[in-house]
């Protein structure tokens, strides 16, 4: 059976010993009130403090992921960071292709592609995330952009690859605005994008993928997106920065 997830990116905030106190806030509070059993808590701090994060997570409370990784294997790429690496720290996933690296970084779907394989051959489950933009939204293209960013992205992969995918879908438009998409607006996504899988893997492969929501995200409209039979989770950006917000997120489902 699928899992319910929910990731938590922290973006480039908090400085160490606040994302310390974070932690600890949040493993408090999972100390006083227990995740679902088939709930996965999954904590993405910056680079710097996987380390620190990683640490604490050995009480498995929640599990630690990258934010981003390099498509190359190693070699003369200056501040960036490998797969290879990641795996010799023992973390288990890694967030590919969000809004903000296709937009701010030229990150493309062949690149994630890349990235994707890197983190295959290192053990580490890739959380791939896929979009449209508001024009895009409301020039109705919305599945075909998805379409494009799932296939090109992922599908060059092994029915027994693919089944390591975590799969976000993040309309960018509801990406730190406060907007969030309707319950049956992400329900329709998440349906397309599961038989997506289903027409390419087979309905097993599919159904045993975990499809996140992501975009303003919150306690009070966490359990109403993911009452949907299609949507297994969230990836959660601004919310996640506050112990209480992120833990209630989790009980949600
Ligand atoms: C994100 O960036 O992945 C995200 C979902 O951000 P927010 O929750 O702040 O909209």
């Amino acid at each position: 059976m699928r899992k319910n997830i929910v990731a938590g990116n922290w973006k480039m905030n908090k400085s160490f010993e606040e994302a310390d106190d974070l932690v600890n806030d949040i493993m408090t509070k999972l100390e006083e009130k227990e995740l679902g059993e088939n709930t996965l808590m999954i904590l993405c701090p910056p680079f710097p403090y996987l380390e620190m994060c990683q640490d604490y997570s050995n009480d498995s409370y929640f599990a630690i992921g990258a934010q981003n990784v390099n498509d190359n294997e190693k070699g003369a790429y200056t501040g960036e960071v490998s797969a290879t690496m990641l795996s010799s720290m023992e973390i288990e996933y890694c967030i590919v292709g969000h809004s903000e690296r296709r937009a701010y970084y030229g990150e493309t779907d062949a690149m994630v592609a890349r990235k994707v394989d890197r983190l295959l051959e290192n053990d580490i489950r890739p959380i791939v995330c896929c979009g449209e933009v508001l024009e895009e939204r409301e020039a109705g293209k919305q599945f075909e952009v998805v379409s494009r960013q799932i296939k090109d992205g992922l599908f060059h992969l092994d029915a027994e690859k693919f089944g390591q995918i975590i799969i976000a879908y993040e309309p960018v438009w509801a990406i730190g605005t406060g907007k969030t998409a309707t319950p049956e607006q992400a329900q329709e996504i998440h349906a397309f994008i599961r038989n997506l899988i289903a027409e390419k893997y087979g309905k097993e492969v599919a159904d045993n993928t975990s499809i996140l929501y992501g975009g303003s995200c919150k306690p009070s409209n966490a359990r109403e997106l993911f009452a949907n039979p299609d949507v297994d989770g969230g990836l959660i950006g601004g919310a996640s920065l506050q112990a209480d917000d992120f833990v209630n997120i989790a009980l949600s489902f």
